[in-house]
């Protein structure tokens, strides 16, 4: 239990830095609840200055949540290509749908309501409600958690649900009367530019006074560090079919990674395969036809939380069979210059940015109609 006094102070001194050094962000201009859960949805796993651009060109695009609710799905992934997470656009998307069905267009300013949202956990609830209508609730999130472990001591890292449950409570226990919102951004704040993972800028902190970390020399200690995520290592393959001047793309399945973005096809090498076998097999699989490889495009390395992904991408040319794609929502033959209207996961935007590079798109004669 923390005495009444000490809260007092942290509060006082919290918010007091806050007004001084918060950084100048769009979703701040006002208190707009739809600014500020199309922020809240963009920031979850996305560091803030990745956000800026994305939320702006968003706001011109999609400014209320009538404007998005009748965006179609494809619009929305587009705007959203190269921020990841994809299930994050799809459910702001639905978000607002929900929101102009079932709430007249406006956030719901309820624990309760807005819960079911979809995409909307507690600390997503927590930040709109706080932020935008000052309810008292807090929020948790991983800057919340590293101050709050070291501020009091806690040898909690929020790596299970009753870790998680204690820091929400040690967190709910520090709310001021008002300025919630405040209080809760100046906490994550205070994570992002001072009380930072690896070597926290303590004699810049507000609350060096009252920390006890910073008091015992322990920052380092805490929190308990969590055990860390094993990746694996995938090798994947990708065709860039050709025919009469258009690439063939196909639309991922809506459940699953990524899904509704299109892609070019491909698949994971299976142990012993070597790239261009893989690429016949999945191909066949996929499409049901034969291909001929040419020359190697591109190696692109990517990460995702629990893979490393090296992809290795071919042009290629139809060689025999019907075409009858099995593995996808949606395929289709476009030029290469329309690619950039179909929304792409990041790595395949690499490629059409290739291929768009003149000098490496093959020669072929004007595009005629496809059979
Ligand atoms: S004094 Fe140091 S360890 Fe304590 S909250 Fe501030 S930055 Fe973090």
């Amino acid at each position: 239990m923390i005495a009444r006094k000490k809260i007092k102070n942290l509060q006082s001194r919290l918010l007091s830095w806050y007004d001084e050094q918060k950084r100048d962000m769009p979703w701040r201009k006002n208190h707009d609840p739809y600014r500020i859960l199309v922020s809240e949805f963009m920031l979850q796993q996305t560091q803030v200055k990745t956000v800026i651009p994305y939320y702006k060109k968003w706001m011109k695009s999609s400014p209320t949540a009538e404007k998005l609710a009748a965006a179609s799905e494809s619009k929305v992934l587009k705007h959203w290509e190269g921020l990841g997470y994809y299930s994050r656009a799809r459910n702001l998307r639905k978000s607002a749908i929900y929101i102009q069905h079932e709430f007249c267009g406006k956030v719901p300013d309820s624990m309760e309501k807005i819960l079911k949202l979809p995409g909307v956990g507690r600390y997503t609830a927590g930040a709109v409600l706080s932020i935008a209508f000052d309810k008292k609730v807090p929020v948790l999130d991983g800057n919340v958690k590293r101050v709050l472990s070291r501020l009091m001591l806690l040898n909690e890292n929020g790596n299970n649900k009753i870790s998680e449950t204690r820091l929400w409570n040690t967190m709910e226990d520090l709310l001021p009367e008002k300025r919630c919102g405040d209080f809760n951004q100046a906490f994550m704040e205070l994570g992002a530019t001072v009380c930072l993972p690896n070597n926290p800028i303590c004699k810049e902190c507000p609350l060096k006074r009252l920390c006890e970390a910073n008091q015992s020399d322990k920052q380092d200690f805490f929190p308990p560090p969590k055990t860390s995520i094993k990746t694996t290592r995938i090798q994947v393959s990708a065709a860039v079919i050709f025919k009469k001047g258009y690439v063939y793309i196909q639309k991922r399945r809506a459940k699953g990674l990524m899904g509704g973005l299109w892609e070019f096809p491909g698949g994971k090498m299976e142990s012993g395969e070597t790239e261009t076998e893989c690429l016949r097999r999945e191909i066949k699989e996929e499409l049901g036809v034969n291909i001929r490889i040419g020359k190697k495009l591109m190696t692109h390395r990517h990460s995702y939380t629990r893979f490393r992904v090296t992809l290795h991408v071919f042009q290629c040319q139809m060689h025999s069979g019907t075409l009858s794609p099995s593995a996808c929502d949606d395929w289709i033959w476009v030029k290469p210059d329309e690619l950039k209207q179909y929304p792409f996961p990041a790595a395949n935007v690499k490629i059409i940015k290739l291929l768009n590079k003149k000098s490496r798109i093959p020669r072929h004669p004007e595009p005629k109609p496809l059979p």
